[in-house]
Order: structure tokens, then C-alpha cells, then sequence
């Protein structure tokens, strides 16, 4: 069965050549483009959306297509080029946009693509504007300019200087430099590679770049999970390098290699730029979802920072950020917010802040890892429609009785020893189970209890 196009929060994601086509995009850029005319107070003012795309093949013609339906409502569109993610944040706000888009279908194999909105604070609408968006697209009420106040399309090249300034304004370039690191970096092909070189070139480490080209031609499968990366180690200890870096194909994403050329989890990612932001003020607040691992808590509490937990969504942890003055916050997949660059995961800002805690230890990868100490965590996910997931849950309630509740986001349950996480997808119907705790046996306890429950259903 052909896959449905996906209108959500943060964009709508497709199959190109299927149900991502040309027309759509154009559509939905009308629909951006007629909301944010709604929304602004333009006075009069041209508005203008930036766009930028990751390395795939198809993210030209959607760029176009998407632009056309802008320039069509009025707006006139900054073109970017192939960038990563949170670099468009970034060129929003220095150029003054109205809005942003990034085409993106970030880990997702080649033949996705999609659009994601941001609006004019860098960060995806929230849900009435999401909503009221995908109403104007539904019902095609686009309010077209016309002829002569249709918008222009222009292009920015400076977005990497710019982007690689800010991230740099984060550390202490010539400590870094003095310690003249060994790094290798997998791109996977996608918007990171030229980008991140630069930044290592600036930073004065001796990198070895696999996969920098941003071809867009996947060399391995795109997220940076251990399967996917297992011959990157090798790479990492041939070169000999201090750590190994591994982005996603719109480089929001990071994870890390050690200098034995172990993969260390992407959970390690965050805790290790918290332990960085942490020892820098006594205090800091800290913004995670509630599916991110125990280390941060365990890291935050040696420097008495506090960890609030939100929803899941990088757009939740954005707004926690943003509310609450965090030092750093993100997600256990690897992705890292530090507002001073911008309110969007960043690999870049990742890279900066833990070359910034080696060089300040002057520890290698693997010791870091071993003083935050390591926790299992398993994910496990099934088919459940709402109906089921809710008596899951429900029953959960009973069978978990003693833990901490927090039910925001479908239900986590803290024990003292771990704590289990059950969530449905918000765009297919799949139960999410995830659990974690120091001993495996002790997270396999709590996935199999949620499985008997589901089996008992
Ligand atoms: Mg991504």
C-alpha cells in the first residue's frame, strides 16, 4: 500500500515521485505564504521566507516548486542552497525572515522528502498556526498577489560563515587549536559535510572527512545508529583520531565515536555537551524530552543544575528552552540546542562544545564516558491503534503502581532503578515503548511487563 504524505507540526513529509510532487509543494507553499500574511503585521512590508535544503537529489525541485508557490502569495523567498537544518534557523534570523523552510526528510531513506516550516523565532509553529496552515492548504484558500506584487526568489551564499561565526563565539578557538586533535567526520553525503570541515579547518584539528560530499547518494544507511555506522570506528582508529564524529543528512544530529573506535550511543551525545554547559555555571537549567536518558540528570547533578523534562519533539524542548533561560537542552537522539547559536538541534554546536570539553579536561573520549557511567536502554515498538494503546496505558497505571507518574506525553513511569516510557506515534498507529535502567535485565523487566500487558489485551 502506497504510504500516505504526512502533514504534521513541523511540515508535511512525503515520497518523491509519489504523493511529494511538484504541485503539492507549490501548494503548500501558498498555504505558508497566505498564513503568514494573515498572521504578520506587514505594514506594508514585502515579507520573505529563507529556504534551504539538505543534499537529496529531489530538494532542488521542491525548493523550486515551494518558492513558486511563496513568490505566488507575495513573498519573497531567499534562496540558501544545500545547508544543514539549523543553519536556516540561523539566516532567519540574521536576514530578518518572516519564516523559514528546510527540506528536509532528515534520517529518512532517499526517497522521502519533506518541507518544515519555522517561523520568524526559528523554531516550528506552534500547533493553531500548524493547524490553521494545513486548513489553507486543505482548502486551497491562497491569497494570490497580483502580477506585479508577486514575490522575487534571491540568493544568499554566506550561511556557512555566518553559521560556523556563531558556533564559534561558543569556545575558546586557540585552546582547541593548541591541542591539536585528530578528528574524523562521516556526513553520510547529506548538507553537513562542507560546513563541518570548515569548522574543524577553523578549530585547527587534523580531520579525515568520510562521506563529505553532499551528493545526496546516501553512502550507508542515513541515521547514525551503531548499525549503521559500523565501519566508521575503523575509519577513527586508522587515522587515529581522538573522536569520531557521525551527523544525519541534515546534520541536526550528532553522535560520537571514541578514540578506540567505540560507538559510544547517541545518549552520550547531550550528556556529554551538559557536562561541558553545567561546569560553566553553577545552577544552569537544562531542557530534555521525556524519552532522553538518566545521564543528564545524573551529569546536571554535580554541578546542581536542574533538567525540566518535556513532550517529545524537538519544537517541546525548543519552547522549554527558550521559557526557562537553559545553558543547553535537546534530545537523547544526539541533538543539541544552545540558544546562543539558535533554537534548532545543531551538530555543529555538538562538535564545538565537547572538542571545548576535551581540550578544558584534557580526557580522552572514553574516560569522559566512563566517569558519566552508562545505563541500558531498550526500545521496542508495535502496532497499537488508540484504542489498545489507551487500555495499555491504563492497565500500566495498575501494574506500576509506586512509580512516579508523569503522563504529558503518553506515560513514563520512575522507579529507582530506571523508569519505562510508553507513547504513541503522532503520525502512524505505533505504541513507542522505551526503557532504561543501570542493569539490561532490569530495563528487559520493564519492556516485557508492557508486552504482557499488551499480549493480555
Ligand atoms: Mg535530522
Amino acid at each position: 500500500m502506497a504510504e500516505k504524505l504526512i502533514i504534521s507540526i513541523s511540515g508535511m513529509r512525503g515520497i518523491i515521485g509519489e504523493n511529494l510532487t511538484p504541485a503539492v509543494a507549490a501548494e503548500y507553499g501558498c498555504a505558508f505564504g497566505s498564513y503568514l500574511k494573515m498572521a504578520g503585521s506587514a505594514e506594508g512590508k514585502k515579507l520573505s521566507v529563507c529556504i534551504g535544503t539538505d543534499s537529496r537529489p529531489s530538494g532542488q525541485m521542491l525548493c523550486s516548486s515551494v518558492a513558486a508557490g511563496l513568490c505566488s502569495v507575495g513573498i519573497d523567498v531567499i534562496s540558501l542552497g544545500i545547508v544543514p537544518t539549523p543553519s536556516v534557523g540561523v539566516m532567519l534570523k540574521k536576514l530578518g525572515c518572516n519564516g523559514g523552510i528546510i527540506i528536509t526528510a532528515s534520517h529518512n531513506p532517499i526517497a522521502y522528502n519533506g518541507i518544515k516550516l519555522l517561523t520568524g523565532d526559528a523554531v516550528a509553529p506552534p500547533p493553531e498556526s500548524s493547524g490553521k496552515i494545513t486548513e489553507i492548504f486543505h482548502k486551497k484558500e491562497f491569497d494570490f498577489a497580483a502580477s506585479v506584487d508577486c514575490g522575487k526568489v534571491t540568493f544568499c551564499g554566506d550561511t556557512d560563515e555566518t553559521h560556523i561565526a556563531k558556533v564559534l563565539g561558543l569556545v575558546d578557538r586557540d585552546l582547541i587549536g593548541s591541542k591539536g586533535f585528530k578528528v574524523v567526520l562521516d556526513s553520510v553525503n547529506g548538507a553537513g559535510g562542507p560546513i563541518t570541515m570548515k569548522l574543524f579547518e577553523l578549530l585547527g584539528c587534523d580531520v579525515k572527512g568520510v562521506n563529505t560530499e553532499p551528493t545526496g547518494i546516501f553512502a550507508h544507511t542515513p541515521e547514525p545508529t551503531r548499525e549503521n555506522l559500523s565501519g566508521f570506528g575503523k575509519e577513527v582508529l586508522e587515522f587515529g583520531g581522538n573522536i569520531g564524529f557521525a551527523q544525519d543528512p541534515d546534520a541536526d544530529r550528532l553522535v560520537i565515536i571514541d578514540e578506540n573506535g567505540e560507538y559510544i550511543g547517541e545518549e552520550y551525545t547531550l550528556a556529554l555537551a551538559g557536562l561541558y554547559a553545567f561546569s560553566k555555571k553553577q545552577g544552569a537549567k537544562a531542557a530534555v524530552n521525556l524519552s532522553t536518558s538518566r545521564m543528564i540528570d545524573d551529569v546536571a547533578k554535580r554541578y546542581g543544575a536542574t533538567v525540566i523534562r518535556t513532550c517529545v519533539g524537538e519544537a517541546n524542548v525548543a519552547k522549554a528552552i527558550l521559557e526557562n533561560d537553559c545553558v543547553i537542552g535537546g534530545e537523547g537522539n544526539g541533538g543539541i540546542i544552545d540558544l546562543r547559536v539558535g533554537p534548532i538541534r545543531d551538530s555543529l554546536v555538538g562538535i564545538a562544545l565537547i572538542l571545548q570539553l576535551l581540550a578544558e579536561s584534557g580526557k580522552t573520549v572514553s574516560q569522559l564516558v566512563s566517569e558519566i557511567g552508562g545505563y541500558c536502554m531498550i526500545k521496542e515498538k508495535f502496532a497499537a491503534d488508540k484504542d489498545l494503546a489507551d487500555r495499555i496505558m491504563n492497565r500500566a497505571v495498575e501494574i506500576f503502581e509506586g512509580a512516579a507518574v508523569d503522563n504529558r506525553d503518553g506515560y513514563r513511569f520512575d522507579f529507582d532503578d530506571g523508569w519505562v516510557h510508553l507513547r504513541t506515534s503522532n503520525t502512524e498507529p505505533v505504541m513507542r515503548v522505551m526503557a532504561e535502567a543501570r542493569e539490561e535485565e532490569a530495563a528487559r523487566k520493564y519492556i516485557d511487563t508492557v508486552m504482557d500487558i499488551k499480549d493480555s489485551l
